[in-house]
């Protein structure tokens, strides 16, 4: 009797087990469609076909795509992406991921090295002359990250004075364009390829400021133990697309679609990842742009 009773608590805890593998970590509440159908031809119907993804996203970005140890991907971009893989039919574990540093995305988005990006991915006009943008899918403001006892950076109107505080961002980002009217001259900027070089920087006091979108750097001030904090007001708009081919505006009808479908799901991708960081507000999906 008593072993009949171990038998079935261990039976138990190994269906616990189960249970809590299958609803565990970022893949939970992820829908994944039973064998869509998509009209031949299109993007939807050879991703669904092939049965798997190839997906650009940042690996070093705290709570929108971050690499860790263990070599899987945590952050809202990520969650944003099996939303839109679920909808072909794809499992998690079926997308490929590609590291897209800022100045990559385009080239490959061009090359079909991946199928879209999702990488804290501004859209704008220069970057519409060579690929097409699904979304918004959210919106962030351009701001300033300082050590916690800087005192001479309270915003980008203080950085022409100071010409000693050299300002970290990365080559091929809007940020890193927008700072220069405020620089006391070009030597003032340190572009990296990464934005955690920018935060590797600061703390060893290489850089004085590094400046992103607003939630890039709240990721970072979240892993700093208090070291690092945001000063001024976010100063630009940033709403982030899903980069995919050129005139693809079927695609980009379908992720647009998708999006706003799986609405409780984009809110509880939000929920678990970026919007976990204090100062964080809650993200609601706006309204998407016309497609071309
Ligand atoms: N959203 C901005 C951009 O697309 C900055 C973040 C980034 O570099 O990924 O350039």
């Amino acid at each position: 009797m008593r072993q009949n009773r171990k038998a079935f608590a261990a039976a138990l805890a190994v269906a616990a087990l189960t249970l809590s593998a299958c609803g565990s970590g970022s893949a939970d509440g992820v829908k994944v469609a039973d064998k869509p159908s998509f009209e031949a031809g299109t993007t939807m119907a050879t991703i669904s076909a092939a049965g798997k993804m190839k997906v650009g996203t940042k690996f070093d970005q705290p709570g929108f795509g971050l690499k860790g140890l263990d070599g899987k991907l945590a952050g809202f971009d990520v969650e944003v992406a099996k939303i839109i893989a679920g909808a072909l039919g794809i499992k998690a574990e079926n997308i490929e991921w590609t590291e897209s540093p800022s100045k990559l995305r385009e080239e490959l988005i061009e090359k079909g090295t991946v199928d879209m990006v999702a990488a804290t991915y501004t859209i704008n006009d220069k970057r519409k002359e060579r690929i097409t943008f699904a979304g918004p899918y959210y919106v962030a403001g351009q701001q300033l990250m300082v050590k916690s006892a800087n005192t001479k950076i309270t915003g980008p109107a203080d950085l022409k004075a100071n010409p000693d505080q050299k300002v970290c961002s990365v080559t091929g980002s809007t940020p890193a364009e927008q700072i220069k009217p405020f620089l006391a001259d070009p030597n003032q900027l340190v572009l990296f390829d990464v934005y955690d070089k920018c935060a590797n920087s600061l703390r060893t006091d290489q850089v004085q400021v590094v400046t992103t979108d607003n939630v890039i750097l709240l990721g970072f001030v979240s892993k700093s133990d208090k070291a690092f904090k945001l000063v001024g007001e976010q100063f630009t708009k940033e709403p982030y697309g899903i980069g995919i081919k050129k005139g693809d505006v079927k695609f980009c009808e379908f992720i647009n679609k998708t999006l706003k479908d799986n609405e409780a799901a984009y809110t509880k991708a939000w929920a678990d990842t970026a919007g976990k960081v204090e100062g964080a507000a809650p993200a609601t999906l706006p309204e998407p742009a016309p497609c071309s």
